[in-house]
């Protein structure tokens, strides 16, 4: 948060589960639009809005791809409903692992040598095996602040094994939790999220003042990588951090 841009109240959309904000976050749309609205869909449960040759809104990753046709993209997860959400076709390579203790530190030792050798433009990297704590052990619980504080070692080592003058980082969460779960209960706990940016032309130190939701992020991404906004969006990005 020195180092960068954030707010402690980045809003999820509803319902706050996973594969639904997931698709927001990478779509730049509502679930109205994007269709995706379980938790676990892996392909629109309703139809969405997109209506050209396209069966689905398209996502970052693919708009990526098709502004940077040669662009190096990685995408590694551990929960598989990723890999059918991300648009894996637009991706370099899209990794899973084991959702793990173990399994964390092996994704970010992984990215980290990747990143380093093959320079991507974009990298994704998920972190699923928190969430599970949360589910078994309860948001909050002294097993899941315990886990976190191990996701937060593994997240430092990622960052600075790749950090240089050019890297602008991103950091969130799909959704939030309360007791055991995160879908079922509207409060706010699950619906507000920490974000934080920092990196190359990022302001530091700088409270994120304006509201935020999910798909804001999107429309930043795409600043920052040169990638168009489509007609149909309605999230900005977030340009009161940039310096
Ligand atoms: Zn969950």
């Amino acid at each position: 948060m020195d180092k960068g841009s954030w707010t402690l109240d980045k809003r999820c959309v509803f319902p706050t589960a996973s594969a639904i904000n997931w698709m927001s976050l990478f779509s730049g749309v509502a679930p109205e639009y994007h269709g995706y609205v379980r938790w676990n869909s892996r392909k629109p449960d309703v139809t969405p809005v997109w209506t050209d040759e396209r069966e689905e809104v398209p996502t970052i990753f693919r708009l990526e791809r098709e502004t940077h046709p040669e662009s190096d993209i990685l995408v590694t997860f551990q929960w598989d409903v990723i890999r059918s959400i991300v648009d894996s076709t637009a991706v370099t390579n899209c990794i899973q692992f084991p959702q793990t203790e173990e399994g964390d530190w092996e994704e970010s030792s992984w990215a980290a040598d990747y990143i380093k050798s093959h320079h991507p433009h974009f990298s994704f990297v998920y972190f699923g095996s928190l969430d599970a704590m949360g589910h078994q052990y309860g948001w909050e619980s002294d097993e899941y602040l315990t886990y976190a504080s191990h996701i937060d070692s593994v997240i430092k080592s990622l960052v600075e094994a790749v950090q240089d003058d050019d890297t602008v980082f991103v950091l969130t969460s799909d959704h939030g939790g309360h007791g055991h779960h995160h879908s079922s209960e509207y409060v706010d706990e699950t619906l507000r999220t920490p974000l934080v940016i920092w990196g190359k032309g990022i302001k530091k130190g700088h409270q994120i003042g304006a509201p935020t939701v999910g798909m804001d992020i999107t429309a930043t991404l795409a600043k920052l990588l040169g990638v168009e906004p489509l007609p149909h969006w309605t999230c900005r990005p977030i340009n009161e951090i940039f310096e």
